[in-house]
């Protein structure tokens, strides 16, 4: 994973510099989506130099060029990486962001390009509801 990012980061022509490396690589460890902020703080764990605005502008980087991605989550944007095409299921109750695999969605929106003449985009959209774990705790207060 982390091989791929480094040689999609050259493919690209961004270069590979530490915080940019960082961000990767917390990003691959902790297979979410994270906002600047949280980022930040992350870095900063074992780099306390790096400030926040470094983290910002590569982030900004990355994202412009491809690498990452950005879903809207409670007003804030959160980053990911976007080298697996995936769709975002989010919990509106504890905020929980997993991943589907954009092939999962993809016969629905075949579906809705057949009914509807309407195409959705391939990859990042955002599905918000409830997480299993929050359901089943809906379930038992019943
Ligand atoms: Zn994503
Ligand atoms: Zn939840």
């Amino acid at each position: 994973m982390k091989e791929d990012l480094y040689e999609a980061m050259g493919r690209l022509g961004l270069r590979r510099t530490v915080s940019r490396m960082l961000i990767l690589g917390i990003l691959a460890e902790k297979d979410t989506h994270l906002s600047v902020l949280r980022l930040h703080q992350m870095v900063t764990a074992s780099h306390p130099m790096v400030n926040l605005s470094t983290v910002y502008r590569n982030v900004a980087a990355m994202t412009e060029h491809g690498v990452l991605h950005s879903v809207e989550h409670t007003g804030q944007a959160l980053f990911g990486l976007a080298a697996t095409p995936h769709h975002h299921l989010i919990c509106e109750r504890c905020g929980r962001l997993d991943e589907v695999p954009a092939d999962e969605l993809s016969q629905a929106a075949a579906l809705l390009l057949t009914a509807h003449g309407f195409e959705i985009e391939p990859a990042g959209q955002l599905l918000r509801g409830r997480c299993r774990r929050c359901r089943h705790a809906a379930n038992g207060a019943r």
